[in-house]
């Protein structure tokens, strides 16, 4: 250990010298104060100190001042060293923070178990910060992937922000979310969704350039703050990272797998956040898009559509391409939900021992539908299609064992897999087949004028006609923003005028005789009366 000696008296400082040197320390002297403060201001300086006194340049008891003005760590024990022994002296000593004091001349035993007393408590001390090291550590990294986490992230986020934009540099953001990993997780298990992380981080890394942080932001999602780099370079950094990834394959024992990645992007100079966590926003909405535009890309971050559309800019095609993707990916949840009732049905039959089979086709298809390069949604529905079969088969076997007691093994085993019946079953998934047609052809007339396809008459659906009928009367039944409910009187006119044009005449029919016998506007009889003649006449023109 390192030890300081202060004192400016030849002899005791010899034999200070000589006394520590045969303990082994590593001995640094001096005479002077000035000296002994700028030793102890230096990097490495030894945590020990024997301060004489009475020394020129300064003394002892202010040196234990200054000391005790910085927060040094680890701890700085001082030794004065004193020919004072007056009670006063030595309180006025520890005041100002030595730890200990000896008088001169120096015994040698004294001063041995002093010394000893002081290492001690440095080494504490020493002891005390590397646990708190360890623990500092612990905050900062993320214990599965080794990359900093989500809580040191927001405060480098903070600090690098303020440099952007104190120093009038630029800074990005690239938010980094693996695709469809639940998946993943589903196929191969946690296990290798933890392989994956890992992998992953590691290849992060590799790509990050030295002054880039690299955070695990999420589960699954990461980010990387890139100071210095605008945001062509961004965009140019986080492009190389999809295509590395795109191209990279996880392996571990018998599993195989890639995993893609989409990326939202976002810069200082660029987009102007009002604060740093507006950045991660902007290219969190970036990275939204990524997602909604088909995964495995890069975005980014432009300003919000309705911006767009004040820009007189609205592409109507990609958006409601956003649109469509949306509400598909709502609809997967019930997919997938609707699948596991299916499973939780064929469990309960006690047949769980197909789970397995099922579980290795579904690895085969992922494995060759990415040999493919076809795209992960297509691939689910190739794993949704395998495990729609094994349940159906064992619905279908359980279902029917009795009726195929009888026959041979191989007829049974026919009427058991039915091709036909599975795909009847399907379609029994298919909730809204129905009501597709109903809405395309809502705004179809009975003459045929109407859009999109101009159907005629019977053409057109029942379900579209009543709900033509429907819609109708209800609006003009009510208040609007741009226009007042018309009369009952007026209704009734309005339908009898378009019976045969807009309007199914049988259907508006039927309309006036429900209102008439269910009271339900109230209109003279006479008015309905005659609106009912008018529509006859209609009914007979469309059906003669
Ligand atoms: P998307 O393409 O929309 O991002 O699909 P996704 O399945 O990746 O999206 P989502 O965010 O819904 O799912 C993330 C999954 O990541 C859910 C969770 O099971 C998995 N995950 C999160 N943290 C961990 C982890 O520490 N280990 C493992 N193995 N999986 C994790
Ligand atoms: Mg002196
Ligand atoms: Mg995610
Ligand atoms: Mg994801």
């Amino acid at each position: 250990m390192k030890i300081l000696i202060a004192e400016d008296e030849n002899t005791t400082r010899r034999r200070l010298e000589k006394f520590l040197e045969d303990m082994d320390y590593e001995v640094i002297s001096c005479k002077d104060g000035l000296v002994a403060w700028e030793v102890i201001q230096s990097e490495n300086a030894p945590n020990l100190l024997i301060l004489d006194w009475m020394m020129p340049g300064m003394n002892g008891v202010e040196i234990c001042r200054k000391v005790r003005e910085q927060a040094r760590e680890p701890y700085t024990y001082i030794l004065l060293l004193t020919m004072k022994n007056k009670q006063e002296d030595i309180v006025c000593g520890m005041e100002a923070g030595a730890d200990d004091y000896i008088t001169k001349p120096f015994n040698q035993n004294e001063l041995r178990v002093r010394l000893k007393a002081g290492r001690r408590i440095v080494e504490l001390n020493k002891e005390l910060l590397d646990a708190r090291n360890v623990l500092r550590k612990k905050a900062l990294y993320d214990e599965l992937t080794g990359l900093y986490n989500r809580h040191y992230m927001v405060e480098i986020l903070e600090k690098e922000y303020s440099r952007a934009l104190r120093y009038q540099t630029d800074l990005s953001c690239l938010l980094i979310d693996i695709d469809y990993f639940k998946v993943v997780n589903d196929t191969f298990g946690h296990i290798f969704g933890d392989f994956i992380l890992r992998e992953f981080s590691a290849c992060l890394k590799r790509e990050a350039r030295k002054h880039d942080f690299v955070f695990r932001y999420g589960g699954e999602e990461f980010m990387i703050l890139l100071p210095n780099t605008g945001i062509e370079g961004a965009r140019s950094v986080a492009e190389k990272i999809r295509s590395v990834c795109e191209s990279k394959a996880y392996k571990d024992g018998a599993n195989v797998t890639i995993a893609t990645v989409s990326i939202g992007v976002a810069s200082v100079k660029h987009h102007q956040p009002s604060e740093s966590k507006e950045l991660v926003a902007f290219a969190d909405k970036a990275l939204y898009r990524s997602k909604t535009e088909g995964r495995n890309r890069v975005s980014v971050y432009v300003k919000d559509s309705s911006m767009q559309s004040i820009e007189g800019k609205v592409n109507e095609t990609r958006d409601f391409g956003y649109l469509k993707e949306n509400i598909s990916s709502v609809l997967e949840k019930t997919k997938k939900a609707s699948i596991q009732s299916l499973c939780l049905m064929v469990r309960n039959l006690g047949a769980s021992k197909y789970e397995k089979h099922n579980h290795q086709v579904i690895q085969y298809i992922g494995l060759i539908g990415e040999r493919f390069n076809l795209s992960p949604s297509i691939i689910e529905s190739f794993k949704n299609a395998a495990l729609l079969h094994d349940n159906f088969k064992i619905l279908l076997k359980k279902t029917l064992k009795s009726k195929s007691k009888g026959l041979k093994t191989r007829d049974r085993l026919e009427i058991e897999s039915h091709p036909d019946m599975m795909a009847e079953l399907t379609e029994l998934f298919n909730f809204f087949a129905n009501e597709g047609s109903l809405l395309q052809h809502h705004h179809e007339n009975f003459d045929g004028s109407g859009y999109p396809v101009g159907l005629k008459g019977n053409e057109i659906p029942l379900g579209a006609r009543i709900f033509a009928i429907a819609d109708a009367i209800v609006a003009m039944l009510s208040e609007r923003p741009f226009r007042k409910s018309l009369p009952p009187e007026k209704v009734i006119e309005e339908f009898a005028d378009n019976a045969g044009r807009q309007f199914d005449p049988k259907l508006v029919f039927m309309l006036f005789d429900i209102i008439e016998k269910q009271g339900l506007l109230s209109v003279p009889e006479a008015v309905l009366m005659k609106a009912k003649e008018k529509v006859q006449e209609a009914m007979v023109k469309c059906y003669s």
